[in-house]
């Protein structure tokens, strides 16, 4: 389904935004302009008794927003004034089962992985950032490594050759951001504070005994 709202016109694959609903085999589809809050209206929404918690909308290097931006137009403009990208038009829906620490160490992870190693501020970068995230998701970490997080980025941030090393840093700094409280609560619960197995879908799919 290609709904035709859009503040303005785009041609080609670049005009339409998908989102895979949990339930269906066919994504839905909005044209550039669409609002994330629209597009989880046709899609089903979230899972029954859950909410939005954080999105990306352009893929995992793009920096995450949250439910306040529901209603922001998904243009390369109105994205961009919001503080992220549209990027891949990749759009992932997390829900609040879900720990943003160890979504963002899932994906530095596979930023570490990929990187190829050319330039130094990505391969040792990428390193350093997922042996500081695994430390916060354990709850070994101080306050101080979200200071050295946000500095470790800064110095991959425009350093590195090619974009996977700009895009390692953007969920960091972005969650960060809006989730500070929820990286400190990994240090005063003494670890993850989140149940990893209410985030999947058997999860969701279990039925009562
Ligand atoms: S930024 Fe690109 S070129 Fe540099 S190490 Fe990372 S993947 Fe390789």
């Amino acid at each position: 389904m290609v709904l035709q709202h859009g503040h303005r016109e785009e041609q080609g694959d670049d005009a339409v935004l998908p989102l895979w609903p949990r339930e269906r085999s066919w994504p839905v589809r909005g044209a550039l302009g669409i609002t994330l809050r629209e597009l989880l209206e046709l899609s089903g929404g979230v899972r029954d008794g859950h909410e939005l918690k954080f999105w990306t909308p352009g893929g995992s290097s793009t920096p995450i927003l949250t439910a306040e931006h529901l209603d922001v137009p998904l243009d390369y403009e109105a994205v961009g004034e919001a503080g992220s990208m549209l990027g891949t038009k990749a759009l992932q829906i997390f829900d609040d089962t879900t720990c943003v620490v160890r979504a963002v160490l899932r994906w530095t992870e596979f930023y570490k992985h990929e990187s190829c190693g050319k330039c130094t501020p990505c391969r040792e970068g990428t390193w350093w950032l997922v042996q500081t995230l695994a430390r916060l998701e354990r709850g070994d970490g101080t306050e101080a490594d979200l200071d050295q997080l946000v500095d470790l980025c800064d110095n991959i941030l425009g350093r590195s050759f090619c974009a996977l090393g700009d895009g390692a840093t953007s969920p960091i700094t972005s969650s960060i951001q809006y989730f500070r409280d929820e990286y400190l609560a990994h240090l005063t619960n003494g670890g993850c504070p989140f149940d990893p197995e209410a985030a999947t879908l058997f999860a969701a799919e279990r039925v009562p005994a």
